[in-house]
């Protein structure tokens, strides 16, 4: 169990340099690059550390990179997890197999406990089971509160960063609005310790299904972690997401896992959404709190990996000197460097929800091989480097 480092009182009792919220991937980064740098810097999280999180575990060629650059891969070198070779889609019965560059597949109540301990290690402070809420800029600041078993404090921070991820509420008292497309698939998710042989280790199994589709990888201790984004109106149907994968598996040609239907199944909001606008006044919204597409091609770490690292330049000239450009330039910088990316996830995402498509990209995929080298190039595109601003 993660530790806090000190009480939410002692916290109200520091100006804090910066404080993020939320010790997913994204916020756990950004704490990590600053408190290297000697900044003050407070990470909070809602929930108990180590905690599940629905995701597909796979960290693509482009999250290994952002890792690489931040030093936070060592966190990775003494890990169990995988390397992954190679990528499987299935629908209606056709396969699609290719060779993966790069990859790695961890759970993610892992990964996050080794990334927030490394903040921590770097000397960051960290609130665990600490709720945020951002509150109005200050002469020289910006507060916020710290709520934790009934009692809450006031703290201030120069600049503030939220990575509170897709279930995010704690800007919900400012000029922020997101919005949530309309045919949004939920996403969900599970472990299981009873599968079929076929799903090997080092392979992400994809398969596609009109309800939605379903991403299998083992992680460590050989366990097979499930991450499905489900169509709403299908849940409402079956009643349980077991049901839902169970169908999609089978449609697709993939082995049925019985222990689906007992599994512990955990649930995200809808999932594709923009937010606008994604700074105000010493305050950041990086990763998946400032927008989100569907996760069919399993960038979802590597856009909030990338994005921490690009926002942190822009982080330090805030806390040595406030100025309102800086609001436009994260605006300018995400949009170049998360929001074009996520425009192809959006249009795989799009064309394998009918089957008339589907079929025409699978197909497509298998003859050309140009056009999937370029797909698991784009999944895997290491060669992004986070860009000073
Ligand atoms: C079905 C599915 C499959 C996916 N598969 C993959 C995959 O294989 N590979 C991949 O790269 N990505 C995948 N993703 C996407 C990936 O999970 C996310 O993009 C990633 O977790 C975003 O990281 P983050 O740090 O922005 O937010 P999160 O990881 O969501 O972390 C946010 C943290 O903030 C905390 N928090 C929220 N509000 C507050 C508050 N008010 N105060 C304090 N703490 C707060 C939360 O408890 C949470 O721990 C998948 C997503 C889904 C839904």
């Amino acid at each position: 169990m993660l530790q806090s480092t000190l009480t939410i009182e002692a916290m109200s009792q520091t100006m804090w340099d910066a404080v993020v919220i939320g010790a997913g991937p994204a916020g756990s980064l950004v704490a990590h690059q600053l408190a290297s740098g000697g900044a003050r810097v407070l990470l909070v999280e809602k929930k108990a550390f180590p905690r599940d999180k629905v995701c597909g575990a796979c960290l693509n060629g482009q999250a290994l990179s952002a890792l690489v650059s931040s030093g936070l891969i060592k966190v990775l070198e003494t890990e169990k997890g995988y390397r992954l070779d190679r990528f499987c889609l299935r629908l209606h019965g056709r396969e699609l197999s290719l060779p993966l560059p790069r990859g790695y597949a961890i759970s993610r109540s892992r990964l996050d406990l080794l990334m927030a301990q490394a903040a921590i290690n770097e000397g960051a402070h960290f609130g665990a089971e600490v709720e945020a809420t951002v509150g109005p800029i200050t002469a020289s600041g910006r507060s916020f509160s710290v709520s934790q078993g009934g009692s809450s404090y006031d703290v201030e921070a120069k600049v503030v960063i939220v990575a509170a991820g897709l279930a995010n509420h704690c800007v919900d008292d400012l000029e922020i609005q997101t919005r949530i497309d309309q045919h949004s698939r939920i996403g969900l998710g599970c472990d299981v310790n009873e599968f079929p042989d076929m799903y090997s280790t080092g392979t992400i199994f994809m398969a596609v299904g009109s309800d939605g589709y379903v991403g299998l990888v083992r992680v460590e201790g050989g366990r097979l972690n499930v991450a499905a984004a489900l169509s709403r109106s299908s849940l409402k149907q079956h009643g349980s997401p077991g049901q839902v994968v169970a169908t999609i598996l089978n449609t697709a040609g993939f082995p049925a896992i019985s222990a689906l239907n007992d599994a512990n199944w955990k649930g995200t909001p809808p999932l594709t959404r923009r937010t606008t606008p994604l700074a105000l006044p010493r305050l950041f919204l990086i990763g998946d709190a400032s927008g989100y597409v569907e996760p069919f091609t399993g960038e979802g770490m590597g856009w909030a990996l990338c994005s921490a690292m690009a926002v942190v330049p822009i982080l330090r000239r805030a806390i040595l000197h406030w100025g309102d450009e800086l609001i436009s330039e994260w605006s300018c910088l995400h949009t170049r460097i998360i929001q074009k990316r996520q425009r192809l996830c959006r249009f795989l995402a799009l064309s394998l929800r009918y089957p008339g498509t589907s079929r025409i990209v699978l197909e497509a995929a298998g003859r050309i091989p140009q056009l999937s080298r370029y797909l698991i190039n784009h999944m895997n595109d290491s060669s992004f480097q986070p860009i000073a601003s």
